[in-house]
């Protein structure tokens, strides 16, 4: 056999397990440490009673034969295709068909596999910095990529290119940087993929933590969007699905490839093929989410997020550094003090101060210079390591 050699252009590691390495070794040499995480953007608080009770209740199901339930559509179940279209979409204006919604289980994977339906020789735009996964898996198709510029001059949502570019990847509310997408700038890139037949991957994982009604929560809401975008949802930050494992991709049946296929067809072919449905359970636990009581739910528990967020964010700023984001977004984005290379000021963090952030070069070498900050740790560990950090920089 021969390997897929794309692989071997892959950074050595993914940031994510070097971050964890690198900690993992500090720790067993200073195994008294006590250690703050703020690195990784995982969920700290417990999931929405109303979802637990739900899946409480699919796991009985699944002890008697009269209710008990084996394999699932690959689509996912109309329940909860039924309850995303109701209440994501349709409150915004947005008519959603069920057969353009495909429950999975997370827009890790689906923001990975969309690239099993797409040609290899498209170019990819990617902004820079930037969630891994969308380079690592355009790296293993062996595509060209082409990075996008994201800085505070531009708002971190990247100049329109003035080059042909056959993919597009954004993600607003954005990680790492936290940055959220105005209606004009988005149509500006909507605009843009009409022009040239591209297709728009919008990953919307953080859509909950929008706080201003005036910016786009989906990018359906830009007129013409059906035509050239896919939108990649998540119940991980949402709900605390992060070990649960849930999500959903929305294509419209009006998005075509240049040569006119529907892409709806190709996903679904391919899901049919390659992928089993998410666990019964899990989309029952979604679904309870939308419940009003699972919704007042779900607002508490990203409010408790969003409050750590505004406290590290006005701490920082009072600390002299510049940060951006962590108003409509888990995540603070900081300059480094002095302009310090970013991997060295998450080392001097690590052992002075014993906290985890992430280095913003891991997103992109425009990443240098800041590091990442997640709001996702427990109000005490937030409060623990701003006093920490205060007394480093
Ligand atoms: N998209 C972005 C931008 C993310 O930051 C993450 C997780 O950190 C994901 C997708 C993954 O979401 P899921 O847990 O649904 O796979």
């Amino acid at each position: 056999m021969r390997i897929n050699t794309n692989y071997l252009q892959l950074s050595g590691r993914y940031l994510f397990a070097e971050i964890a390495r690198q900690v993992s070794a500090y720790k067993s040499a200073h195994p008294e440490a006590d250690i703050i995480r703020l690195g990784i953007g995982d969920v700290t608080r417990p999931l929405p009673p109303t979802a637990i009770r739900a899946m409480r209740q699919a796991v009985e199901e699944y002890a008697d034969t009269r209710t008990f339930r084996g394999y699932g559509p690959e689509q996912g179940y109309d329940f909860l295709i039924d309850a995303i279209i109701a209440h994501d979409f349709a409150p915004r204006g947005i008519r959603l068909d069920r057969d353009e919604v495909f429950v999975s289980d997370g827009a890790k994977s689906d923001t990975g596999n969309i690239g099993d339906i797409l040609a290899t020789d498209n170019i990819v735009g990617i902004t820079d910095p930037v969630y891994p996964v969308y380079v690592d898996t355009n790296i293993m198709a062996g595509r060209n990529l082409c990075y996008i510029p994201c800085h505070a001059q531009n708002d971190f949502t990247g100049n329109i290119p003035t080059q042909h570019l056959d993919i597009i990847y954004l993600c607003y509310p954005n990680n790492p940087t936290g940055a959220v997408i105005t209606r004009e700038k988005l149509t500006a890139w909507v605009d843009y993929a009409l022009r040239h037949q591209s297709v728009i991957l919008y990953d919307a994982a953080y859509e909950a933590f929008i706080r201003d009604d005036t910016l786009p929560h989906s990018i359906y809401e830009i007129e013409g969007a059906k035509r050239c975008a896919i939108e990649f949802r998540s119940f991980s930050k949402t709900a605390g699905f992060t070990g649960v494992r849930c999500g959903y991709t929305v294509i419209p049946k009006e998005l075509k490839s240049e040569d006119g296929t529907s892409v709806n067809t190709l996903w679904n072919r391919r899901q049919c093929s390659k992928f089993n449905g998410a666990s019964y359970i899990a989309q029952r636990g979604a679904e309870a989410v939308y419940s009003p009581e699972g919704a007042r739910e779900v607002r508490s528990i990203i409010d408790y997020y969003m409050s750590n967020a505004a406290f590290i964010r006005s701490s920082l700023a009072n600390m002299g550094l510049t940060v951006y984001g962590g108003e409509h977004s888990p995540y603070i984005w900081v300059s480094t003090p002095d302009g310090e290379d970013s991997w060295h000021f998450f080392r001097r963090l690590l052992t002075d101060a014993h906290v985890v952030v992430t280095p913003g070069e891991g997103f992109g070498s425009h990443g240098e210079g800041y590091v990442r900050i997640t709001a996702f740790g427990t109000c005490d560990d937030s409060h623990a390591a701003i006093e920490r950090i205060r007394k480093i920089v």
